[in-house]
């Protein structure tokens, strides 16, 4: 960390920024040039936070050299992190397809659509239990009931199942039946379900916050890790911008970002990126194309009469077709589809 002091600094102030960082083990190191008084921070800043070095009578502007996050930096963990769930890999060159409906229905839609992404390719089966909806008059979810129907559907396909998870009630739940635990952008910052995840030995799919920063959704998974559960897989699935046309903005620059700063696997949710089925097969295209590990997405029998994100769901017959270009696209950018 670099600091540049005011220029009317007190002798009285100076002694006291040196003291806060000795105190905290760090050491000072005074690289002021003729005009501006500047010193370098050395050793582990990550314990320190903008604000409180701010607050430091004396303290005129900062810059960070250390990302305040550790464990998902690719700086102390150079490797890919590989993440096994069954006999699926996510990460390592993988092109890993997660798909199935917005939320649970029926036994019949999920079984139905199980099967049917399942003759396509997917690998994993998605479909939400606990929906987390703008509106409290808005279908919620068949929760536990939800959860049921999944592992039924796993039972018939042997396909593992990501669901998400609202509380961490339901902690003890999902470890038992769930094979990847998804926590939704709205909970992205949700320290407290965070950090309990991070106890866990479950693979955690980890949501882009609707507005948040690449840094935010890094220290976000930095919470899980920090915890002792290293297997985090980040989803990009497009954040809020002024763009009114689609229901989100694809930031596809955010995986390659990820991939320049961390080690974690990360995926592309198209379907809650784009909000409209007809973007979903060229957004992902551009997911594989990109370099990410992989995407979610939604795929509904009868998505006209959906209870949740018909709009943005593809019918079987479409994401069959997308998933035949994405096995044709997959060797040419070194991925590998199973
Ligand atoms: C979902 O996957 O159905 C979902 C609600 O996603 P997000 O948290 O990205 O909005
Ligand atoms: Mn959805």
């Amino acid at each position: 960390m670099i600091i540049r002091m005011k220029q009317n600094i007190t002798d009285k102030e100076w002694k006291n920024i040196i003291r806060y960082f000795e105190e905290r083990g760090l050491s000072v190191k005074d690289i002021s040039g003729e005009t501006f008084k500047v010193v370098g921070i050395v050793g582990d800043t990550s314990v320190l936070t903008d604000t409180d070095v701010k607050s430091l009578a004396g303290v005129d502007e900062i810059t960070r050299i250390q990302v305040p996050y550790k464990k998902a930096s690719k700086v102390f963990h150079p490797t890919p992190t590989i993440i096994k769930v069954g006999n699926v890999t996510i990460g390592g060159g993988h092109f890993t397809v997660m798909a199935g409906p917005c939320s649970v229905e029926t036994r019949e839609q999920i079984i139905s659509v199980a099967e049917d992404v399942k003759k396509s390719g997917a690998q994993i089966l998605r479909g939400g239990a606990y929906k987390p909806r703008t509106s409290p008059y808005a279908f919620q979810g068949l929760e536990l009931e939800g959860l049921d129907l999944l592992m039924e559907a796993r039972k018939e396909t042997g396909l593992p199942i990501v669901t998400e998870i609202q509380s961490t009630d339901m902690i003890e739940r999902y470890v038992k039946d769930v094979d990847i635990i998804q926590v939704g952008a709205r909970n992205m910052q949700n320290f407290h379900l965070l950090k309990a995840l991070g106890k866990i030995d479950k693979p955690i799919l980890l949501k882009r916050g609707l507005s948040a920063t690449i840094e935010e959704w890094l220290m976000a998974a930095e919470y899980i890790l920090a915890g002792g559960n290293e297997k985090v897989i980040l989803c990009e699935r497009g954040i809020r911008t002024f763009e009114k046309y689609t229901r989100n903005t694809l930031d596809l620059s955010a995986v390659l970002a990820v991939k320049e700063l961390s080690h974690l696997p990360v995926i592309v949710d198209p379907s809650h990126a784009a909000g409209r089925w007809s973007m979903v097969s060229d957004l992902s295209k551009a997911a594989l194309a990109v370099g990410a590990d992989g995407i979610i997405v939604e795929v509904h029998n009868n998505p006209e009469c959906a209870l949740c994100d018909g709009a943005q769901s593809l019918k079987p017959e479409k994401f069959d077709s997308m998933m035949k270009q994405l096995k044709l696209i997959a060797p040419i950018v070194g991925k590998k589809m199973q």
